[in-house]
């Protein structure tokens, strides 16, 4: 039976008596608007702890577009019943702002990240990763989880996070799920509800060009390979932001794959005012 908690200090109590019975918990922020990527992460918690917390909030310190933070799709009675009937969660938690920000809204916060945050997404979304290790720092300090589950499709910061939570010494442990994807490739999120039908469809050439990078690893150079992705994408109405590949580790560009064991290509692509991240492991050897 799923509870809905809106208070942090609530919340609270309820984890106080939880640890008091040795129950383990794992935590799955999102932003709501919950879709089949946000419920495989539930499935993952539910699989490896005994107490599930989702919490829902769309934080306004990670948004560098006002409009976008003004379109986000907020659709909490559906996820409630998503939660409760498909995902079987245990609690829910969903705050409003002066829950979790009780001193007012600041933006960015002093949480070192190591400059994982300046590049890719941190360059075309200055302030996103430090609104994001904000509010993931803050529901961490009330949710205190043994296990925090992230979605691969947001790869560099999950890589933050990761970082942040080596950097403060937080004992939880990061579980990350693969990028759930629609039948056509598309990754799935919240934002993708904002598509015509048709580009919807046309949008599987993401994954596709993802997909015919990795192949074409084995036989082209870094540049092309970038060159390549770049002109495939860039058929109106789509038009990519960046092609990366990158250190799985470090986030810097890579300029030869022999080079480096765990290597990553991220894109970000425009397409009717939506902007649509994706990535894929091209070579890993973890
Ligand atoms: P959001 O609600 O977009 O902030 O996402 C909440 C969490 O769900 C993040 O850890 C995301 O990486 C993860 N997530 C979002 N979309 C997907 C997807 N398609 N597959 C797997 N995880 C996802």
């Amino acid at each position: 039976m799923l509870t809905t908690i809106h208070n942090a200090s609530e919340l609270t109590e309820i984890i106080l008596d939880y640890r008091k019975k040795g129950l383990k918990i794992g935590f799955v922020p999102t932003m709501g608007a919950l879709h089949k990527g946000h419920l495989h992460l539930v499935k993952m918690s539910k699989n490896e702890n005994d107490i599930t917390i989702v919490s829902i909030f769309v934080n306004p310190t990670q948004f560098n577009d006002p409009r976008d933070l003004e379109k986000y799709p907020r659709t909490l009675s559906k996820d409630q019943e998503l939660l409760q009937s498909t995902a079987s969660a245990d609690i829910l938690y969903a705050p409003d702002v002066d829950d979790i920000y009780p001193d007012g809204i600041q933006s960015g916060s002093d949480i070192g990240l190591g400059g994982l945050d300046v590049m890719m997404e941190g360059s075309h979304r200055p302030g996103h990763f430090n609104g994001v290790a904000q509010v993931v720092n803050r529901l961490l300090e009330i949710v205190k989880p043994d296990n925090l589950y992230m979605g691969q499709k947001d790869f560099q910061q999950f890589t933050i996070i990761n970082y942040m939570l080596k950097s403060l010494s937080i004992p939880t442990k990061l579980r990350v799920c693969p990028i759930v994807r629609e039948d056509n490739g598309l990754a799935m999120s919240s934002r993708n509800v904002r598509l015509s039908p048709e580009v919807r469809t046309n949008a599987s050439i993401i994954f596709k060009t993802l997909k015919a990078v990795k192949q074409k690893s084995r036989i082209l150079d870094i540049e092309s390979l970038k060159q390549y992705a770049i002109k495939r994408l860039d058929k109106p109405p789509f038009k990519p932001e960046y092609f990366d590949i990158v250190d799985g580790n470090t986030l810097l560009p890579v300029d030869n794959l022999d080079n480096h064991g765990y290597i990553v290509a991220c894109t970000a692509v425009w397409v009717e005012g939506v902007r649509l991240i994706d990535n894929m492991v091209l070579k890993s050897d973890l």
